[in-house]
This record gives C-alpha cells, sequence and structure tokens, in this order.
C-alpha cells in the first residue's frame, strides 16, 4: 500500500509534516515499513481540506487529518482494511465510490496536463518522475527530432502563453531559433505574483522536473546551453525543490555537459526573485536576473532577439512549460484536439474567495466559468448568492453572473473586460461591495508600479484617490467620467503591461457594475 501525504505549501501550513511523521513512526510500531510506503507528495488540488491523505490501491481521500487520527487511520485501514468513515472525504461516502478519485466532482470535471504528476509522486524523488515518462520527452528530442521539428510540433500544438499574455509559444520559440548569434538563453518565469494565484508555485512544488525537461528540450530547439528560473524568494518550498530537482538531473546526465551522451550541453541556475511584482514582466526579471534593478524597458527590441546580457533570450512561465513534455510525447495533434479553436489544451486555475472548494484545478479550455465555479467548486458558502468572479488578477477584471456560461478561452476573456492571466480565479458574493474590490486591485498595482513611468505612477494614484473618496462617501459628481478618462490615457501611454492592465478592474466593475459606484457618490448626497 502507498499512503499519500501532500507536502504542498497548503497541506505543510495545515499541517502535514507531523502527519507524514506520526504515519512513519506508527507504520514501522505495526511492523508494516515493508508492506506500505509513505510518499510526500506535491499539491492535491483541495487546499482548504488540508492535511491531505490518500491510500492507495483503494484511493481512499482522507481529508482533515490529524496527527492523532494516523493510529487510527493504520488499525482501521492498513490493517484491518476498514475504512474509518469519519475522516473520508463527503462524496466518498460508500465505499463503492471511494476507489477513484476521479468520481468526485472537484476532480471529475479536470484534466490534468501541466499538474499530471501533482499530488502523485514524490518530487524529491526523480526516478519517481522518471517513472511517468519523465524526461522520455527529452530523450525523443535528442535522439529523433531536429531543432526545427521541435519547435515545428509546439507551434502545431497551438499552446499560447500561460503567463498571462498568451502570446502563441511556438512562434516565440521561432523567433528565438531564428535570432543570430551563438549564445543564446532559455529564462523560465517562476515570479508568479497575483493576489491568490499558486498555479506555478504548485508545479514547482509538485513536479520540478517537468519544468526543467521543458528548458532543456527549449534549449535544445533554439541552441542555448543555459537556462536560468527566476523564482520567488517567499516560495522556500518550490526553491527547495527546485535545487534537489536540478542536482538530481545533473547527477544522471540529464542536465549538465553531453546529456545522454548526445553531446548537448545545456545547465540550468535559479535566480531569487526580489520581492517586487513588477519583476515578473519580462524585461524586468531580465534585468533583475543581471543584477540591475528590476525595472521594465521599452520593447522593442524583444527579449527574443536581444534578451538577457543581450542575447537572444525565450522567456516562458512555468504552466507553459511544464506543458511541453506531453506535447512531445504524445504529438501536437493531441494537444490542439483538447480545448477550442483559438484556446488549445488545458489552463490551471487557483480558485478562491467565496467559494466551497478552494484549491488548485486544472480544465479544458472551453469549460464555462459556471462548471468551475458550481460543480468543481462546488458553488458559494452559506446559501448566498454568485455575484461576480475575478479573473486575471490585478491586470484582470470582474464577470458578472449574466456571463457565467460563457467558455473559459483568452479571446472570451478579453471580450467580458478581464483576460486569461497566469490563472487566479476569486469569486465573489451578494455581500461583497465591487468598488471596494476595484480599490483592492488598484491599491495593489500602485503599491507595486516601480515609478518608472509618469501614467503609472501618477495616473494610478489619481484613481486611488479618486475611489477612496467614492468609498469614504465624498465622491462628486463626474468622478466616474474622470476614472474613465484616467483609465484610458493610464492604458493607452503606460510603458509595461502593469500600467496598461492596471485600470481594468475598475473598468469592468464599472461596465458591470455601475450602479454601485453611483449609490456611493449618491449615498453622500
Ligand atoms: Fe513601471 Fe508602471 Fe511604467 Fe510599468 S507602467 S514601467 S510598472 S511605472
Amino acid at each position: 500500500a502507498h499512503v499519500l501525504v501532500c507536502k504542498g505549501t497548503g497541506c505543510t501550513a495545515s499541517g502535514s509534516e507531523p502527519i507524514i511523521e506520526a504515519f512513519q513512526k506508527e507504520i514501522e510500531k505495526k511492523g508494516l515499513s515493508k508492506e506500505v510506503k509513505v510518499v510526500q507528495t506535491g499539491c492535491l488540488g483541495l487546499c482548504e481540506l488540508g492535511p491531505n491523505v490518500l491510500i492507495y490501491p483503494e484511493g481512499s481521500y482522507y481529508c482533515r487529518v490529524k496527527p492523532e487520527d494516523v493510529a487510527e487511520i493504520v488499525e482501521e485501514h492498513l490493517i484491518k482494511g476498514r475504512i474509518v468513515e469519519r475522516l473520508l472525504y463527503k462524496e466518498h461516502a460508500t465505499e463503492e465510490k471511494m476507489r477513484a478519485l476521479t468520481d468526485i466532482n472537484f476532480y471529475k470535471h479536470q484534466k490534468r496536463i501541466a499538474l499530471r504528476n501533482c499530488g502523485i509522486i514524490n518530487p524529491e524523488v526523480i526516478e519517481e518522475y522518471i517513472a511517468n515518462d519523465g524526461y522520455m520527452a527529452l530523450a525523443k528530442v535528442l535522439t529523433k527530432m531536429t531543432p526545427q521539428e521541435v519547435v515545428d510540433e509546439v507551434t502545431k500544438s497551438g499552446l499560447r502563453g500561460r503567463g498571462g499574455g498568451g502570446f502563441p509559444t511556438g512562434r516565440k520559440w521561432q523567433f528565438a531559433k531564428d535570432a543570430p548569434g551563438d549564445i543564446k538563453y532559455v529564462v523560465c518565469n517562476a515570479d508568479e505574483g497575483d493576489p491568490g494565484a499558486f498555479m506555478d508555485r504548485s508545479i514547482l512544488e509538485g513536479d520540478p522536473h517537468s519544468v526543467l525537461e521543458a528548458m532543456a528540450i527549449a534549449g535544445y530547439a533554439i541552441g542555448a546551453q543555459e537556462g536560468y528560473i527566476y523564482v520567488r524568494a517567499e516560495y522556500p518550498i518550490a526553491v527547495k525543490r527546485l535545487e534537489i530537482a536540478i542536482n538530481q538531473a545533473r547527477e544522471r546526465g540529464l542536465l549538465g555537459k553531453n546529456i545522454l551522451g548526445t553531446g548537448f550541453n545545456f545547465d540550468i541556475f535559479l535566480r531569487l526573485g526580489s520581492g517586487a511584482f513588477v519583476c515578473g514582466e519580462e524585461t524586468a526579471l531580465l534585468a533583475s536576473i543581471e543584477g540591475r534593478r528590476g525595472e521594465p524597458r521599452p520593447r522593442p527590441p524583444f527579449p527574443a532577439l536581444q534578451g538577457l546580457w543581450g542575447k537572444p533570450t525565450l522567456i516562458n512561465n512555468v504552466e507553459t512549460y511544464a506543458n511541453i513534455p506531453p506535447i512531445i510525447l504524445n504529438g501536437a495533434d493531441w494537444f490542439a484536439s483538447i480545448g477550442t479553436e483559438r484556446s488549445k489544451g488545458t489552463k490551471v486555475f487557483a480558485i478562491g474567495g467565496k467559494i466551497n472548494n478552494t484549491g488548485l484545478v486544472e480544465i479544458p479550455m472551453g469549460t464555462t466559468l459556471r462548471e468551475v465555479i458550481f460543480e468543481i467548486g462546488g458553488g458559494i458558502p452559506n446559501g448566498k448568492k454568485f455575484k461576480a468572479v475575478q479573473t486575471g488578477g490585478p491586470s484582470g477584471g470582474c464577470i458578472p453572473a449574466s456571463l457565467l456560461d460563457m467558455p473559459i478561452e483568452y479571446d472570451t476573456l478579453t471580450q467580458a473586460g478581464s483576460m486569461m492571466g497566469s490563472g487566479g480565479m476569486i469569486v465573489m458574493d451578494e455581500d461583497n461591495c465591487m468598488v471596494d474590490i476595484a480599490k483592492f486591485f488598484l491599491t495593489f498595482t500602485q503599491d507595486e508600479s516601480c515609478g518608472k513611468c509618469p501614467p503609472c505612477r501618477i495616473g494610478t494614484k489619481r484613481m486611488l484617490e479618486i475611489l477612496e473618496r467614492i468609498t469614504n462617501g465624498e465622491g462628486k459628481e463626474g468622478d466616474i467620467e474622470l476614472l474613465e478618462n484616467l483609465a484610458k490615457s493610464i492604458k493607452d501611454s503606460a510603458l509595461c503591461g502593469l500600467g496598461q492592465t492596471a485600470p481594468n478592474p475598475v473598468l469592468s466593475t464599472l461596465r458591470y457594475f455601475r450602479d454601485e459606484y453611483e449609490a456611493h457618490i449618491k449615498e453622500k448626497r
């Protein structure tokens, strides 16, 4: 039997470490060490119910487990073969149902490609990744494909950047491949900073080798020998697992010189983020890796031509890379058959806010917001009414109940005044004030503005002042129009994506919840 205990950030915070220790001790005490293996994994998804424990071969899912429950689980489940019903996930109430995790609503609408190994393997043991086809895609490209064939496969898959912009990944790879120069770099943007977002953190914690393998594949495709992962310093578990993964890959000849005896050299180095949200913007990120102040610069030149230390550089985010090995192994047509015409594959979302099942989900593109919020997410707690969902973090917008049946795609979300963003999804119920929500996000971007260009530095401050007086009951006639004018000017003139998208939460709430702004202004009169 296998006892899988989640040791991602969520479950670690709710106390999974003592659970692992308790299982190990109890299993040893009962003389079961040969038959039962305790495995620490990355995120299973239902973070809210942690610490989460899965027992195979049955697939029984125990949640909110405490150290004092462990002896009972070992005695009842592992020795006597009886389920401990009081700890079982609520939808696993009957013995027939408990047999497959995929039977429960939270999982049965999901399709896990980027998260394929999260919660399943021990991320600190490279053999577990290899046993699940790990590094097979790298072996395939190095022995059977030319660099151009690799780029063509990525292009044909239709994969678009999962970090927010949605730029076609294959085109980015082609630009970097075609850029002249002997020295090129591959960079992974792991500076996830949107409030409420933890998709990339979970992939790095749960399956770090998938990113390393993809970066090595990218290095072969564009002709680079070095890669850098720029990871948030505030993600200590992810950083530790990346360090372990890089060392293990080097020891087994999967990174470094002459990989798999093919003559291909590629190594990966970590750089810890400096704590600024703007460093997630690619030109600021590159400046920060170089040891300079993390400020964006105008583009062109794009990093694919002039990036790290002025050399051609390919930058993708964690989730984009995590999709690459399955695309190479299963083929572009397989990937392109999932999702919709213009948004292929799946997308990982971190769902939170006023929702029953807070956690991490991966859904095929084209799934509706209603399915995510009500079927996977289990709906709104305490019988409250759904009001809106914020997608795209501080760069995105709020989508109202009238658009719940909208399929989730890059273009539909943009048309609705929001954006895909990196995958934060925060649900609001009838008690939330939408002006407060807009103020929260604008306060965040205002704080995080690097101050380089006046529209963002000064314009967002003026917008925030107006929002503050509206929410304090001191709003004036004309304030809404002033907000709209300022928002337009900032969008048109800010230097980087942070400023260009900062007004989105205000604009989208004005579009769908204008009456709430008007009510605040009228209240005071
Ligand atoms: Fe800095 Fe904002 Fe200008 Fe971007 S838009 S460069 S964050 S001041």
